[in-house]
């Protein structure tokens, strides 16, 4: 059994490692391939074995939003509690897997960067994995995000200016210092672990989905969900996916209007409450546009007020309190009633992606 890097904009395939984020022949991104076919038990990895670094990740609660169904007309509404991961967010089944990899290579200290909740999620692996990570996150982000990442032993590099500053810093930094660049958007290992995600939905007592209705920014977990989807279709565990459907932000949308044919660019960004999906450059967008348009699903954009309203109606009405990019989800899932691309009687689950207790609350 052996898995493989592959490019994603050519035939070129190379052997595994961590720290190679792009193709040696064209620089495209890279996805993990295998000689083996899936099973219905458990997503293939590239490790060897089982992860060597795990929080006990995974395995969310699936729960019935019975009074969310009915304001919104309903029949039926799931959500899958990620903020209940190790770290608070969905990011920990992708850190777990990327961690691993790093600790079977013998990598010892590396950086990363993050809006915060990755950043978050790679410095508590690393410390159970004893390494030293550099987080570049925005200086704007929320507070118990860096709170997070500095008592896990990480070494903050808080930038000034939008997320891309962060990247950008981190990329500089990289290659002053030549340290490993794990990048949770470039690297393949990282959605390769939020497979499982689709994994747990099929597992759970849900009734069978027709859509999942999720905040992107980088699109690892609509990538994973997607890649993991279709491992169980090749297993024969389930015979269709469900439709995926992206929500952003008006305020940062790459990738809806790359999906609804409008022109934006990264200049017409502006600051959202919905600071998890504030990627103006998503590098693998094409890859969540095909992962979208492909299962048949759609993508909206939602204003801030609608996101706030949802985050506190989420909180009162059903005593979920997420952070504002997972409630993001829900005003978008209102528009996607309203235009017709959900019905009433449709199974929709929405992940609620992080906690609340994270980020101060907006006025
Ligand atoms: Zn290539």
């Amino acid at each position: 059994m052996t898995a493989f890097l592959e490019c994603l904009d050519c035939p070129k395939r190379s052997e595994l490692t961590v720290t190679q984020l792009r193709c040696r022949s064209c620089d495209g991104l890279l996805q993990i391939a295998y000689d083996h076919p899936p099973t219905a038990a458990a997503p293939r990895t590239p490790l060897a074995g089982d992860a060597a670094v795990t929080l006990g990740e995974g395995r969310t609660p699936v729960l019935s939003l019975s009074k969310t169904a009915n304001r919104l007309g309903l029949d039926q509404l799931f959500a899958k509690l990620e903020f209940m991961a190790p770290t608070g967010s969905f990011k920990d089944r992708g850190s777990a897997v990327l961690i691993s990899a790093a600790h079977d290579e013998g990598v010892t200290e590396f950086v990363e960067d993050s809006s915060g909740n990755a950043g978050a999620s790679l410095s508590a692996y690393a410390a159970a994995a004893g390494m030293k990570a550099h987080v570049f996150v925005p200086a704007s982000a929320a507070k118990g995000k860096l709170d997070q990442i500095q008592i896990f032993g990480a070494e903050l590099h808080a930038v000034e200016g939008p997320r891309q500053a962060a990247t950008d810093a981190a990329e500089s930094f990289v290659a002053e210092q030549g340290l490993p660049y794990l990048s949770h958007n470039l690297s393949p290992y990282f959605s390769e672990g939020m497979k499982a995600f689709a994994y747990e939905i099929v597992a759970s007592d849900a009734a069978e989905i027709d859509h999942i209705v999720l905040p992107v920014g980088n699109g690892s977990l609509l990538i994973g969900a997607k890649n993991g989807y279709d491992e169980l279709i090749e297993a024969g565990a389930v015979s269709s996916t469900p439709r995926f459907h992206a929500v952003q932000a008006e305020n940062v949308q790459p990738i809806t209007t790359a999906i609804n044919g409008v022109e934006w660019s990264a200049a017409d960004a502006r600051p959202t409450v919905a600071s998890g999906i504030a990627v103006s450059a998503p590098p693998r967008l094409k890859q969540c546009v095909s992962a979208v348009t492909d299962s048949g699903g759609s993508a909206v954009s939602v204003e801030e007020d609608e996101t706030l309203e949802w985050q506190r109606r989420l909180a009162a009405e059903e005593g979920i309190f997420c952070e504002a990019t997972s409630a993001a989800a829900f005003a978008g899932l209102e528009k996607l009633l309203a235009n017709g691309a959900i019905k009433a009687s449709d199974n929709v689950l929405v992940p609620i992606t992080g906690s609340g207790l994270k980020e101060p609350l907006s006025a």
